[in-house]
């Protein structure tokens, strides 16, 4: 079995375990200890209040072992305030973040509760179908590195991309009822 798991410091926690257990072979663990991201062989940071997660990383002591186990090659995906932790570079720049991920973040992008919105894309990498996408208070990437494959862009904005072992989304697979994102970041697992 491979186990994946989920920061459960803050935020859509239970939605993305939901959906891991649908996929054969993974069994789902909520990691909120530096011994627990020591233990699974991916992880997912999920969406909910960045600001408020980057100070519980520092206050919980796991900022430097969780860097480092993606800096080594873990498989990670952030979806929206996930994705702001993973990011190198932040608009605002005023929070604590991993800076693992050679993208550049605009919070709050859509503007705040109005902005949030559903819709869908096909994405060719992910799914042969177009999936839903759900985006709450969600950021955007501005820009990206080299090494940062693009995934998906909607109305200019890149919503989607990927480097080597990390993926990040604006948008909430987990609120959806479509586990193809899920299953393709399981699909990363062994192959970074
Ligand atoms: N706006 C939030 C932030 O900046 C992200 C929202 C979300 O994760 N749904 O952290």
């Amino acid at each position: 079995m491979l186990k994946v798991g989920v920061l459960a410091l803050q935020g859509s926690v239970s939605e993305h375990i939901d959906m891991l257990s649908r996929i054969e072979g993974v069994c789902p663990v909520e990691v909120k200890t530096s011994e627990q991201i020591s233990e699974v062989d991916a992880l997912i940071l999920p969406g909910g209040e960045s600001t408020t997660m980057g100070k519980l990383l520092v206050a919980f002591d796991l900022q430097s072992s969780l860097k480092k186990r993606i800096i080594d090659g873990m498989p990670v995906w952030g979806t929206c305030a996930g994705m702001i932790l993973l990011a190198s570079k932040l608009l605002p720049e005023a929070q604590t973040h991993l800076a693992v991920m050679d993208i550049c973040v605009k919070r709050n992008a859509y503007g705040s509760q109005a902005g949030s919105f559903e819709t869908t894309a096909l994405i060719p990498s992910i799914s042969p179908q177009p999936i839903p996408l759900a985006f709450i208070r969600a950021p955007y990437i501005e820009s990206v590195g080299e090494q940062v494959e693009i995934l998906c862009k909607i109305d200019n904005n890149i919503v989607a991309a990927r480097e080597n072992n990390m993926l990040a989304t604006s948008f909430h697979p987990e609120v959806t009822d479509d586990d193809s994102v899920h299953r393709y970041f399981v699909g990363m697992i062994g192959k970074s």
